[in-house]
């Protein structure tokens, strides 16, 4: 069996003309345009091209896009001091401040001080609180974009036994809670890096979700014949290639259905940061 490749490039292009035209239709209906503020604090090369990235991605679908670039040394307060001004903004919709934040600055402080009205990446205590409580808000951006490549793409969701590989919270731990809500009624597994026997899990899941950060951990052995494998992975190897945390040429041999790195759960959390903009903007 060779997998079929769940295509997250095209998914993403799919889903950001839609959210294009939903952005032109609120700007015809109530003269709104939504706006997404980005805080960069320093000056991470990795953190420059994300925020430049998402504010192109913005410019494509017709969501203002306000860039905040702050010197590393900026004192919390004053990083504070512009959260409330942005919290306050009316033509700011979403917020996001680009994380890592230097070590001088509580970066806990700052995502409590974001308005949970515009915490568009979904990682605010209030937003995963609702979550939890099963009345979402804002869904985190990256495990958003892995139920929509699943549904997008047919894959049954619902009852289906889904091992997800890591439990941080901004990947694992929301994925697990979004998967779990109802109406979406999947059967999650949350495996960490103190889980015991992790392949009889994997081997035991109709979709795997792997999210560790570790190259091509996700072996062929691993994983059930006719399974779907979801990469979130991303991975540099020392001569610069990128990887996913799936053995990918292995494991297409053996699944149904497969991420690839890159192209597969990259381009999607961008799309749904301008989805989340966009439903910002809509719920003014
Ligand atoms: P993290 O380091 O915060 O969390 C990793 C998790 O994996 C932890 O919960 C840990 O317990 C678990 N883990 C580590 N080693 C393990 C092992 N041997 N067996 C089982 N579990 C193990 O990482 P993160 O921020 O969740 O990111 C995970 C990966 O996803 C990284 O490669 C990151 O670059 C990538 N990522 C991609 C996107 C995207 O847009 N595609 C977004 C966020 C993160």
């Amino acid at each position: 069996m060779t997998a079929v490749l769940l295509d997250g490039k095209q998914l993403a292009q799919t889903m950001q003309a839609e959210i294009a035209a939903q952005t032109a239709e609120l700007l015809r209906t109530r003269g709104l345009r939504p706006g997404l503020a980005a805080v960069l604090v320093g000056e991470d090369p990795a953190s420059q091209i994300y925020v430049r990235n998402k504010r192109r991605a913005c410019d494509k679908v017709g969501i203002a896009s306000f860039l905040h670039e702050l010197p590393a040394a900026v004192t919390e307060l004053d990083l504070l001091a512009l959260i409330a001004r942005l919290n306050a903004d009316p033509a700011v919709h979403g917020i996001l401040v680009q994380l890592p934040l230097p070590p001088h600055i509580n970066e806990a402080a700052v995502v409590d001080a974001l308005s949970p009205f515009k915490d568009v990446d979904g990682f605010s205590p209030h937003s995963l609180g609702l979550l939890a409580a099963g009345r979402p808000r804002f869904l985190p951006c990256t495990p958003h974009g892995v139920l929509q490549l699943l549904v997008r793409n047919n894959i049954p969701v619902a009852g289906a036994h889904v091992v997800v590989i890591g439990r941080s919270n901004i990947v694992g731990k929301p994925l697990a809670l979004i998967l779990m809500q109802k109406g979406i009624d999947a059967t999650v597994t949350v495996c960490h890096s103190r889980s015991k026997n992790l392949a009889d899990w994997t081997r035991s899941a109709d979709i795997v979700v792997a999210a560790l950060g570790k190259a091509r951990f996700l072996r062929a052995d691993m994983v059930r014949p006719g399974a779907v494998v979801v990469d979130v992975g991303i991975n540099r190897l020392p001569d610069g290639t990128l990887v996913g945390d799936v053995d990918f040429e292995a494991v297409r041999q053996v699944a149904s259905a497969i991420t690839p790195v890159p192209g597969g759960v990259g381009p999607m959390t961008i799309t749904m940061l301008l989805y989340n903009t966009l439903q910002a903007a809509r719920s003014v």
